[in-house]
């Protein structure tokens, strides 16, 4: 037996039972698939449920309001991949008849959908013989294969997607690609794949070169960017000022009035600053609590939030609205603020 009648005959008899699986609606197909993007599969599994719960076609999604489709996605970060889902639902129902194209190259050029989710779609949808190539994909085959070029170089992604063309099972896409995908994840996992009880151990590279840990190779690293986040939650006269995000990756999101610097200031500091004095000139303030530092990962950047209760009169903040404080949890706000929601009690 080959490596791709090998992995689907792995796949039939390991596979874990997930809500998506048992769907061919490319709708339901695609929402799974954003999630995942974001999220591990049991973390991902309750906003899944909920979405079609809230959203149960297409249809639904696109008469959505923004703030209802941001507020489901709350927790789950990267908002753009929310935004444009809801976008993207519009477009389907707008020039499509609400029906998902059955077309790779149309369905390649909706909002938001990349290589990987087109190949996805098509193929567990409509079993279109579109190889998929994600994380999972490209750990399992440079491993079996022995493939060393870095897979982040434009070389790389060509190899991976060449090598997954080729060994797709054009008659069975959608199965060859949901195993081994599902290979990659519980198999050949990124830190101690059970190579022991592998059925592509006979003739796995890594396995039989002992270079296991060394595939698949990648060439950049990273550089993350250290930001000074101070939120200022701000009340007056039982309303909290909140604006709305028009730019960056928490466009369309809620947040409080905030002071941003480039290295980390102590409490003092931050209320000698020339920011804090251009917000609170002419108004009177009292601090009531500084939280403690959440620290926030984002693919690029390292946060340094702290969020400051603060009570104040006479203040206007011309980009910022006040809103009730008992309405406040009922805004979209990014996972960083949430977190810090859940260490406090509105009173
Ligand atoms: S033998 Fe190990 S490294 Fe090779 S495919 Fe199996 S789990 Fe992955």
């Amino acid at each position: 037996m080959n490596f791709s009648n090998k992995l689907v005959s792995w796949y039939q008899n390991n596979k874990r039972d997930l809500p998506w699986r048992n769907t061919v609606n490319p709708y339901h197909i695609w929402l799974s698939e954003i999630i995942l993007q974001q999220t591990r599969v049991l973390q991902g599994q309750p906003y899944y449920l909920a979405f079609l719960k809230v959203f149960p076609t297409i249809e639904d999604l696109a008469n959505a309001p923004e703030d209802k489709v941001l507020k489901m996605w709350q927790g789950l970060g990267y908002y753009s991949r929310a935004r444009n889902l809801h976008f993207t639902a519009k477009d389907i129902v707008n020039n499509f008849g609400g029906e998902f194209p059955k077309d790779y190259n149309k369905v390649l050029k909706l909002k938001g959908i990349g290589v990987y989710t087109a190949a996805a779609i098509t193929s567990f949808a409509f079993d279109m013989p579109y190889a998929v190539v994600d994380g999972n994909v490209i750990r399992v085959l440079s491993r079996v294969f022995g493939v060393s070029i870095p897979f982040d170089t434009s070389a790389g992604k060509k190899e991976f997607q060449y090598l997954s063309q080729e060994l797709l099972i054009e008659k069975e896409a959608a199965i060859y690609n949901q195993a081994i995908m599902e290979f990659g994840a519980i198999q050949c996992k990124p830190k101690s794949p059970n190579c022991s009880s592998c059925p592509m151990q006979d003739f796995c590279i890594a396995y039989t070169t002992n270079s296991v840990a060394e595939l698949p190779v990648k060439s950049k690293k990273i550089k993350v960017k250290d930001r000074f986040i101070h939120y200022l939650f701000i009340e007056q006269e039982g309303d909290v000022f909140l604006g709305k995000r028009k730019s960056g990756i928490w466009t369309g999101l809620y947040e409080f009035p905030f002071l941003e610097f480039q290295i980390k200031l102590d409490e003092k500091q931050v209320m000698q600053s020339d920011e804090w004095s251009r917000i609170f000139l002419n108004s009177t303030f009292e601090v009531k609590s500084v939280s403690s530092e959440f620290i926030h990962i984002l693919s690029h950047q390292k946060i340094h939030a702290q969020f400051w209760q603060i009570k104040a009169t006479d203040l206007v903040l011309e980009k910022y609205e006040l809103i009730s404080k008992n309405s406040l949890f009922e805004f979209p706000v990014s996972r960083l603020t949430e977190k810090y929601f859940e260490t406090i009690e509105l009173t």
